[in-house]
């Protein structure tokens, strides 16, 4: 945990751009922002990913993402925002400290979502199945 980019924000060790605290979260700019005002949500408690937190440090992170949204989106101008996890190294996590990203977003700002693939419906109900069946465990 002493090596963790994020854990070193939390003590002050690192300097961030802090926009949010309280007892359980901490809420500070992404220091390469898609936009203005993207700010990265994280629990106190360090935890590499979703599966690694407790639901109680998800909670809490969310209660956060919930109060200061909106709140960032009236101080930059802005009337949506993505929000982004990239949970794991194949999905894009660079930092294994559980990090929310809230990325306010304006009308033509160029940023992209992702792309869906067409599928038959026989492979999506095959794979509801399969995740059914997973999550009954
Ligand atoms: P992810 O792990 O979800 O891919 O993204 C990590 C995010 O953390 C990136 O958007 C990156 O710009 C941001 N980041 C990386 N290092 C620092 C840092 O030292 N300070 C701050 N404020 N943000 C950082
Ligand atoms: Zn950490």
């Amino acid at each position: 945990m002493n090596d963790c980019l994020f854990c070193k924000i939390i003590a002050g060790e690192l300097p961030a751009y802090k926009v949010y605290e309280d007892d359980r979260t901490l809420a500070f700019l992404d220091i390469h922002p898609v936009n203005s005002g993207h700010t990265l949500v994280i629990s106190k408690n360090h935890s590499r990913d979703m599966q690694e937190a407790s639901v109680d440090d998800v909670c809490a992170v969310m209660a956060t993402v919930h109060h200061i949204a909106p709140r960032i989106l009236a101080a930059v101008g802005s009337e949506g925002y993505n929000l982004g996890l990239n949970n794991g190294r194949d999905a894009g996590q660079v930092v294994p400290h559980l990090h929310f990203h809230i990325m306010p977003r304006f009308a033509g700002d160029g940023h992209h979502l992702w792309h869906g693939k067409s599928i038959e419906d026989k492979e999506l109900a095959v794979t509801a199945e399969k995740l059914r069946m997973a999550i009954a465990v």
